[in-house]
Order: structure tokens, then sequence, then C-alpha cells
């Protein structure tokens, strides 16, 4: 079973590349941030509990986001291999993932990090907005929030993975289609 990250700041392009990918390496991909819409779409416990954190641009506790992802791997055990995007987004979150992989005798593979400019971010978020909707997308002030929330609390786990060695950067700010090549000559 295959483990690959895709790690980059909210705007980056992670849920573009992440269906390309995934189609061409035969991945499933889990978004952890569309999981928790599906949720919230649905009324669950957990969607309104998540609502106001997701909202507000912060993030949603570490034991929910790690419990979507074991029941996900759990249910999910015919695939080639997983493609996470958008987590891990905290130390604690990579801590537990390595811990679940190390169980079963597996690893992360490899930490596809896309990498942009907060300008860039702000700019990708704002046309975003007009086309999905998104509430978190909207207000100028929840966007700062989620890209500050990016600085403090997921841009440290670059080092982590550094650490560990399996990490690799691709400059976001190309086309959709140079992002793509730059990603697949990184999978190889
Ligand atoms: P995304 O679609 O990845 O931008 O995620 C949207 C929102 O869902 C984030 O701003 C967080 O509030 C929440 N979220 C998604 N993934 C995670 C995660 N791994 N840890 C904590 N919160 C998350």
């Amino acid at each position: 079973m295959k483990y690959y990250i895709l790690f980059g700041p909210p705007g980056a392009g992670k849920g573009t590349q992440a269906k390309f990918i995934a189609e061409k390496y035969n991945l499933l991909h889990i978004s952890t941030g569309d999981l928790l819409r599906k949720e919230m779409a649905a009324g669950t416990p957990l969607g309104l509990q998540a609502k106001q954190l997701i909202e507000g641009g912060n993030l949603v506790p570490d034991e929910v986001v790690v419990g979507m992802i074991r029941s996900t791997f759990a249910n999910n055990t015919e695939v080639a291999g997983f493609l996470l995007d958008g987590f891990p987004r905290t130390i604690a979150q990579a801590q537990m993932l390595d811990k679940m992989l190390a169980d079963q005798d597996s690893k992360v593979d490899k930490v596809l990090s896309l990498t942009i400019k907060d300008e860039t971010i702000f700019e990708r978020i704002a046309k975003r907005a007009q086309i999905e909707g998104r509430k978190d997308d909207a207000d100028p002030a929840t966007i700062q929030n989620r890209i500050d929330t990016y600085h403090a609390k997921t841009e440290p786990l670059i080092d982590y993975y550094k650490n560990a060695g399996n990490y690799c950067e691709i400059p976001g700010e190309q086309t959709i289609e140079e992002v793509f090549r730059s990603i697949c000559k990184e999978i190889g």
C-alpha cells in the first residue's frame, strides 16, 4: 500500500492536483476538508461541531480528523494506495498517522509539497469563492486566519518530513499542467 501526502497552504492547488494524481496512479483521494464538508451538509453531530471551527478558519480537533482517516483506511483495503489532501495539518496528526502506518508495517512514501506565496493564496481563494461558494473562502478575515493557522501549526511539518527524508517541494505557481508534470516526476 502506497501513502502519499499532498501538502501545502490553502489555495496551493492540492484539490485540483489530487484528482489528476489519484486517477493516474490509481490512488484513493482522501480530502479531510471534503469529508468535513460532507458531514456539515448532512447535518451530523460531527458536522455541526466542525462547522463553527471551519467557518472561522480554525482547525478541527486532531482526534476528529485522525478518526476519519482511520476509518477511511479501514474501509478501503482493496486500493493501490492513498493520496492524503489537507491531512496531516499538525505535528500531532503526523505522529498519529506515522503510528497508524507503523502498526501495519507501512510508512508515508512521499510528501509532495506545493509552495505558493501568501499573496497568491489570497487571489486564488477569492477566485474559488465565486466558483465553489465555500463560506470559509468568502471572508478576508477568515482567509487570513487560515493562512496564519497554516504558518503556525502546519508549516512545522516541513521540517518534520524533511527529517524523515521523504519530503519534496514543487513550485505551485506554474500552470496546472506544469505542476502535474513536476509531481509525476517526483512520484516516478
Ligand atoms: P480544506 O478543504 O483542506 O481547505 O479544509 C477546510 C477546513 O476544514 C480547514 O480550514 C479546517 O477547518 C478543516 N480541516 C480540514 N482538514 C483538517 C485537518 N487535517 N485538521 C484540522 N482541520 C482540518
